[in-house]
């Protein structure tokens, strides 16, 4: 079945031209016709090669003849490409009319020649439009009319024709005209539907195209005035910072301890907020770099990480546990970030009834590394592991315990995304928890989300 299935689309890919002018009606007719013709090839080659062999030996040339032409047609109607498709039509549909009424009049029995007939016309409300099969239904019914004229004059005795019965040709030819009709309007009317549903899938895609558009642009907007405030946040925040410092430093002396905690509680907040405001900028930053794509070591990459978050790891007192990672194509920073916040994260929360332990490995599969982050810490409950890569959340962690602000996960689900990947978490709640990223092979230059 699957080498059918090869040969086709080979084929296929082969002869059909570009979708470009074609409507998509017009093009699923030339499907059609290309699917018949790539079909008749080898069945042709099995019904019209003994044909010929047996007429060449019985010294009935002329089915010798016709045979090879008729196969000769076929085989240019599948290679010749300078031939345009709608010339290759008109010659298609000739050869089976050709074929048609050669079996008619040659054969004892014109049974084979009017299911031709009826395979003919099939063939031609399939390949054209409905004025086409209009017209060769008229040319149909003339031709019947004819037969029957010549009937009447008694012509057919000259060749072997088995009706010679008006009546009888009348019945018959009546009977093939209605089938004709119905198979029309059938294929007509399953044509015309097909041509609603595909021009309803296309708007369907247009519209969503449009939509991915806007968003991306909304996207992009939003993502450009969070750079902006965040930035020039930063200014009239060190103002506010600096103020309260002179005023701590200058007026020390006037004020009572009830202000002195005021001013101590300010400061705090504005370092607190300052922090906040750069973690959204590099957020907000993230994506913009399109710097190159290059061939990380990873061990040499999350040993830098160990080594800039050495204090957090030796106040937590965590053994690390880093499994011999792959080199990979990638983006340098990105990378750094994403194994930054999932190893700092491990640390952070860890449980305070055992030591913390915190493992890194990497499997390699066909196209992607998935990478595990492993530790024993307090784990996720079930209902808040989708909630946690969300900007600003921060899960059922105690915020006066652990420091952060929500935006780690966000990030490195950014990261991910923007290498084509994904991320995921699993977790027994107060056992531990698993940050599965996946990231494929093969990658190119980042693209902002
Ligand atoms: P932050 O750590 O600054 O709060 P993150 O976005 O990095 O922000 O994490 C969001 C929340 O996910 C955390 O507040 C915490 O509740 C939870 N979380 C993240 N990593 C872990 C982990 N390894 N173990 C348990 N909970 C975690």
């Amino acid at each position: 079945m699957n080498w059918i299935a090869r040969y086709e689309s080979y084929m296929l890919k082969r002869v059909l031209p570009e979708q470009g002018s074609f409507s998509a009606l017009e093009y699923l007719r030339i499907v059609i016709f290309y699917k018949s013709v790539i079909y008749i090839l080898p069945f042709a080659f099995v019904v019209l090669i003994p044909g010929m062999y047996y007429s060449i030996i019985t010294h009935e040339n002329y089915v010798a003849i016709f045979d090879f032409i008729t196969y000769s047609t076929i085989v240019s109607l599948v290679f010749v490409n300078s031939i345009s498709v709608n010339v290759k039509k008109i010659i298609f549909t000739l050869m089976l009319f050709h074929l048609t009424f050669q079996l008619f009049f040659r054969l004892e029995t014109p049974t084979i020649g009017m299911l031709y007939w009826l395979i003919s016309n099939i063939s031609v409300v399939l390949l054209y439009t409905k004025r086409v099969t209009i017209l060769i239904g008229i040319f149909n019914f003339i031709v019947c009319i004819f037969i029957g004229i010549f009937i009447k004059l008694n012509y057919f005795d000259l060749i072997s024709f088995r009706y010679s019965d008006i009546i009888e040709w009348v019945i018959i030819s009546l009977n093939m005209l209605f089938l004709n009709i119905i198979i029309s309007i059938l294929i007509d009317h399953i044509l015309t539907k097909l041509q609603h549903v595909i021009y309803a899938q296309i708007d369907t895609r247009n519209n969503l195209e449009n939509s991915v558009i806007q968003l991306q642009n909304k996207n992009d907007e939003l993502e450009h005035m969070t750079y902006v405030a965040s930035h020039d946040l930063q200014e009239p925040l060190r103002m506010v910072t600096s103020f309260l410092t002179q005023l701590d430093t200058k007026y020390k002396d006037q004020l009572d301890q009830r202000g002195k905690q005021y001013i101590h509680y300010a400061m705090n907040g504005a370092v607190k907020m300052r922090e906040v405001m750069l973690e959204i900028l590099a957020f907000s930053k993230i994506g913009m770099d399109n710097s190159q794509i290059e061939l990380i070591h990873l061990n040499e990459l999350v040993d830098e990480v160990l080594w800039m978050n050495r204090k957090l790891i030796q106040e937590n007192n965590s053994q690390i546990i880093i499994e011999q990672l792959p080199d990979m194509l990638g983006h340098k920073i990105l990378l750094r970030t994403l194994f930054t916040n999932l190893i700092s994260n491990a640390v952070k929360y860890k449980s305070n009834a055992r030591i913390s332990i915190v493992k890194l490995t990497c499997d390699i599969e066909e196209n992607d590394y998935v990478f595990k982050i492993i530790d024993n810490g307090i784990g996720i409950p079930d209902e808040k592991k989708d909630q946690i890569f969300q900007l600003f959340n921060r899960g059922d962690v105690n915020k006066n315990q652990v420091q952060g602000s929500g935006i780690g996960l966000a990030i490195c689900k950014k990261i991910t995304l923007l290498m084509n990947g994904e991320i995921s978490v699993s977790s027994v709640y107060n056992e531990g928890c698993t940050f599965t990223v996946r990231l494929p092979k093969q990658q190119t230059k980042t693209t902002n989300l």
